[in-house]
């Protein structure tokens, strides 16, 4: 006797389906349209590219650079199943390098490529068709000439620290018509990006043009002026309409290991900080880095690059090896760094000691670092991948070296709001509460932005905060408040077609310089980026999810041709009988007036659909229409 086949679960699309399609946009915090510039990158429009790009985000051509990528790691293509020539699956395939594309539209058409006066003004002379290519900055920007809208009047704003959050909330505040002043206590703006992000991976020249055009906006920059110190949080608050505090958490964490305080030890960040102002830090000739994420391997990189450039120039006067090891607790399959990171390190000379927990700081009878002490680490991670670390305290040991570099994790220094912060709540020390909607702080007036509202994160999470700290300050100060809201479009597309072959093209790696290369200057930048060529290439291969087949059931005459031309087998002709019910199947179903025993449905494997067109250029009968499905962010005042 057969058994009964189980009815089919299937997922009906809400309203916010084909919002979550697109899931390079919604994974970017700022929800930049990445399919979008990529898309337009393969069809040559380059510029459009940048523009799309850079329409809601001031920093993109850094972001080209460096930016963590969020879009990729959830690109759709990074999930579909992969086959060899013979037709067998060997894996998922790898997402589109969206990064490294977005850094070749911005060299063609961005700061990188003109004065940086001329790529925003094409920024903001770029008024697209709404609900085509509507960015968030555009909407922003139709949003301060819609009639009734309320501009600032020049009212002074005061941002504390000029790093990329600080920044992202100037440049709108700026466009939102405030005069934005913001107090940098180093010689130079752009925090984190000028003094954490090393120079072979962000060239310097890059941040000061992006920054330039943020001046241009009416910004004022005031480095070497420090809240606390050179003007009290008091003063701020007295002359300025509001107030918000983006100081990001640029002071390293101790690790309170026994001989960590004096000569020979210093925070990682405190390391990079003084090699990107030239400023001396004596480093020997052993040195461990401890920590295992992407900022130890800066430092440790850094440090090799500073070994190589002092014995280039001392060659003569100091034989003798050199060495940098990266002690983490974690194993390399566990270590929290990027792969590209581990294995660039790798190849320049990092040596890595993984599963060892410092223990102690070994000194002589003069003070000086003579080695680490460590503990073999079993386990990081509980059971509930939460931080747990266990060691084996029978197996100790000792690295020799003269220098510790300590590379794990950042924390605040708030010390500033002693000078008429009382208000301002920390919900732990360091740390101020914040209103995540409106990024308040608990004083009124002050605002919180960057990696100080929501700890250490990314780049483009900061620039996110940014910016939607800009908007609350706007609520605050007018009394008004730019409502958010989505625009969704769906555009029919007559002639929709594919690049030949798309579906097989392989991930094309980023050039990169050979490691000899490297370490022959400090800032020699590592990676080289894509030719246009390779661009194109690479381009072609986005699944352009914002694009989707559209089945009309009153014209299907079932013929099944759709599912049986599918190359990924993503669509399947079923009865509805064949269907789990649910409140949502019998609300379309009621909808459309079918009786739901004698209709069918064609299924969507959402996943495995490449927007080839093959199902539409098949059905006899046009019951198959491929649409453009755009959301787009709107501000409007409410
Ligand atoms: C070494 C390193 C490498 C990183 N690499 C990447 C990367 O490749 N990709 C990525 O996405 N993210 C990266 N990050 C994370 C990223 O840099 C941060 O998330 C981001 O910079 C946070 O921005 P922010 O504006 O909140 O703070 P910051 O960039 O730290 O800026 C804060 C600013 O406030 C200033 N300030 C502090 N106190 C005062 C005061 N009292 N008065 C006046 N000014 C003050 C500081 O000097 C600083 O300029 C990296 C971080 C580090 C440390």
């Amino acid at each position: 006797m057969q058994g009964a086949v189980a009815p089919l679960r299937v997922e009906v699309p809400g309203a916010q389906h084909h919002r979550g399609l697109i899931s390079c946009q919604v994974a970017c915090p700022v929800h930049t349209d990445a399919r979008g510039y990529v898309r337009a990158i393969a069809s040559g429009d380059f510029e459009r590219a940048y523009l799309i790009a850079r329409g809601p985000n001031p920093f993109a051509s850094i972001c080209g650079r460096i930016c963590a990528a969020p879009c990729e790691a959830s690109c759709r293509r990074g999930k579909i199943p992969l086959s060899d020539e013979d037709g067998f699956f060997v894996g998922p395939d790898k997402p589109i390098a969206i990064r490294a594309l977005k850094r070749f539209a911005c060299e063609q058409h961005g700061v990188e490529a003109r004065p940086p006066e001329e790529a925003f003004a094409a920024v903001r002379g770029y008024v697209p068709e709404v609900a085509a290519d509507a960015e968030e900055l555009a909407a922003l920007l139709h949003a301060t000439v819609t009639p009734g809208f309320e501009r600032g009047q020049g009212e002074p704003v005061a941002v504390i620290g000029a790093g990329c959050a600080g920044l992202a909330a100037a440049h709108d505040l700026a466009l939102l018509g405030f005069r934005p002043v913001v107090f940098e206590s180093e010689p130079v703006p752009a925090g984190m990006l000028a003094l954490g992000i090393p120079e072979y991976r962000l060239p310097r020249e890059l941040i000061r043009r992006e920054v330039q055009v943020i001046e241009a906006l009416g910004v004022e920059i005031r480095c070497n002026t420090a809240v606390g110190r050179d003007v009290s949080f008091a003063d701020l608050r007295r002359d300025f309409r509001a107030v918000i505090i983006a100081v990001g958490a640029k002071r390293p964490r101790a690790l309170g290991l026994p001989g960590e305080q004096g000569p020979g030890v210093y925070g990682g960040v405190d390391f990079l900080r003084a090699v990107s102002l030239n400023e001396t830090m004596p480093l020997g000739r052993e040195v461990i880095v401890i920590g295992g994420g992407n900022v130890a391997y800066d430092v440790a990189r850094t440090v090799v690059r500073q070994m190589a450039y002092d014995t280039a120039r001392t060659a003569a006067r100091m034989p003798g090896e050199r060495r940098v090891r990266l002690v983490s607790l974690e194993t390399l399959a566990e270590m929290p760094a990027d792969t590209t990171e581990i294995r660039e390190g790798d190849e320049e000379g990092v040596e890595r000691l993984g599963g060892f927990g410092p223990v102690e700081i070994l000194r002589d009878v003069a003070g000086a670092v003579t080695g680490l002490r460590v503990k073999r680490c079993l386990r990081v991670y509980d059971d509930q991948r939460r931080f747990a670390p266990r060691f084996d305290e029978a197996d100790v040991r000792t690295f020799d070296c003269d220098t510790v570099l300590i590379a794990a994790g950042q924390t605040t220094d708030l010390s500033f709001l002693e000078s008429g912060g009382a208000d301002v709540t920390q919900f732990r020390p360091g740390w101020p509460k914040v209103d995540e909607e409106t990024l308040a702080s608990t004083a009124p007036g002050v605002f919180v932005a960057g990696d100080l509202a929501h700890g250490t994160r990314l780049v483009i999470d900061a620039v996110a905060s940014g910016k939607k700290v800009a908007r609350s300050v706007y609520a605050h100060v007018t009394g008004k408040r730019l409502a958010p809201g989505i625009l969704t479009a769906h555009l029919p597309l007559d002639r929709y077609r594919r690049e030949r072959g798309y579906e097989k093209i392989r991930r094309v790696e980023i050039p990169v310089l050979p490691p000899e290369e490297r370490l022959h200057h400090p800032a020699k930048l590592v990676e080289r980026g894509f030719s246009e060529p390779e661009a194109l290439r690479e381009a072609s291969r986005c699944l352009d999810c914002g694009v989707t087949p559209v089945f009309d059931g009153t014209r299907c005459v079932l013929c099944g041709g759709c599912a049986d031309v599918c190359p990924t087998l993503c669509l399947k002709l079923v009865a509805l009988t064949d269907l789990a019910r649910t409140p949502e199947l019998d609300e379309v179903i009621t909808a459309a007036g079918l009786d739901g025993a004698s209709h069918s449905a064609i299924l969507k494997d959402e996943d495995r659909c490449i927007r080839c067109a093959l199902c539409e250029m098949r059905c006899p009968v046009d019951a198959i229409t491929m649409e453009r499905v755009h959301f787009t962010a709107t501000w409007s005042p409410a």
